[in-house]
């Protein structure tokens, strides 16, 4: 593979850039076309233009494209690896079928930006990719052996697709985190262990955490070093995150995206002699183990039912389904007990952010999670909790409470395009 060739003065005269996003996966490949530049980030004037998602690749895929403003497709077709997913992507971007304007030949996608799960120590930032780039992220597979490798095919995908030139970047999952201090990253395990293998605290969800931290302190008219909240992305995937003075102070997820809150499938928080007791009595391995806390647990495992928490939280309102409430109410006071924590550990905070398709959507789970927390200085408005849903950014606390409350729509695609934009324009400021 050749180096990436330099940008030419042809990329520097464009009005903006259409950066292609992806996030791959072991089989599906999602994306986003995004227009933005330094002049639209900083009026926030960026465009989506198109998404998508290719689920079951490598046999009869399902293919979800939808442009601006128009409604999604579905259709099936085989797509057998992910370099055909990306081709498949750009063919109906491309064409006139998808109705997007500022697209018409593969020359007018400008950049990618990739979701990359684990970067690592190494990775405190975005970057552009290299090789070197690509051989630190191929060393992080050892630590995100589901999801490097399918993201690392992405890179090499759009490489082949696009050829050398065409500039990638790499937003990484953990990087936001990698400011954690010594005492919130490690594990009180046998050192030898950070050592020899890094087993420590990561992180994940970074980029979500900071988009809605940005979009906190542009709302709040803030400066960066004046952030100090925490925010709770509340989705399939859950974490918090202590953020002070910008930075990450801590996080609930760890060495791995299992530990914390009660998510959609994964347990969060166990104790872990569970794991060699549970082995021994159902004559499971570890890895089996392993297997249930992260796909058979959490919301699913305690309800029974399912992992979405809208049809819980009907269930349990329409038919008094036990398992279901009580899935509810394990997740809330999850949440509830981590944010305690960390405004003990981060010496208060200014505001709480709900994020993710739980924390953005439900207003009722917002109520219990600030439930009880009256003391501490919240006061919910009911009105405004029940009428911020379905992707409104907000602000949910009562004039004066001691703690605000917002709810704003993470956008993590966003933060991809606009990093790889700012990298390429050679952009270092600290975002
Ligand atoms: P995400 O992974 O961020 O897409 O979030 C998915 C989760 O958001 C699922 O558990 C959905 O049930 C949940 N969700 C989406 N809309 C609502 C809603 N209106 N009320 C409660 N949960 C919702």
């Amino acid at each position: 593979m050749g180096r990436l060739l330099p940008f030419t003065i042809y990329h520097l005269l464009f009005a903006n850039m259409n950066v292609l996003v992806l996030n791959c996966g072991s089989s599906t490949a999602k994306f986003q076309l995004i227009a933005t530049d330094l002049d639209q980030i900083a009026r926030d004037a960026d465009e989506h233009l198109a998404s998508g998602v290719i689920e079951r690749i490598g046999g009869e895929a399902i293919i979800t494209f939808s442009a601006r403003g128009s409604e999604a497709r579905r259709s099936t077709a085989p797509v057998r690896d992910t370099r055909a997913a990306v081709e498949t992507v750009i063919r109906w971007v491309t064409s006139a079928d998808s109705g997007i304007e500022e697209v018409k030949s593969v020359g007018d996608i400008h950049a990618v930006g990739h979701r990359v799960v684990h970067g690592g120590e190494r990775f405190k930032q975005s970057v552009l990719i290299d090789e070197d780039v690509l051989r630190g992220i191929e060393d992080c597979i050892d630590l995100a052996p589901l999801h490097n490798p399918g993201n690392i095919r992405g890179i090499q995908a759009a490489r082949e697709v696009f050829g050398p030139g065409l500039p990638q970047g790499a937003v990484f999952d953990t990087a936001f985190h990698q400011t954690l201090p010594p005492h919130a990253y490690l594990y009180a395990l046998p050192y030898q262990w950070y050592r020899r293998y890094r087993v420590r605290r990561y992180g994940f969800h970074g980029t979500s955490h900071r988009y809605v931290a940005y979009r906190y302190r542009r709302l709040r008219g803030l400066a960066r070093e004046q952030t100090n909240i925490i925010t709770l992305h509340l989705g399939n995937g859950c974490s918090a995150a202590a953020i002070k003075g910008g930075d990450s102070l801590d996080t609930s997820m760890g060495m791995t995206p299992l530990e914390g809150l009660v998510m959609g499938t994964r347990s969060g928080d166990i104790d872990p002699a569970i794991i060699d007791f549970v082995g021994a009595k159902e004559g499971l391995s570890a890895q089996e183990v392993d297997l249930v806390l992260n796909k058979q647990s959490g919301l699913l495992g305690i309800s029974g039912l399912t992992n979405d928490m809208r049809e819980l939280l009907d269930e349990s309102h329409e038919s008094g389904d036990r398992r279901a409430g009580l899935a509810v109410e394990i997740f809330c006071y999850r949440v509830r007990k981590y944010v305690g924590a960390y405004l003990a550990a981060a010496g208060g905070a200014d505001a709480l952010v709900f994020t993710g398709g739980i924390g953005e959507n439900s207003a009722e789970v917002r109520k219990r999670v600030c439930e009880g927390l009256g003391w501490m200085g919240v006061e919910l408005d009911p009105a405004a909790n029940q009428a911020t849903t379905a992707r409104r950014e907000g602000l949910i606390s009562r004039e004066g409470s001691r703690l605000a409350v917002y709810v704003i729509p993470t956008d993590e695609e966003l933060l991809i395009a606009r990093d790889t934009v700012r990298l390429i324009r050679g952009v270092t400021q600290r975002f």
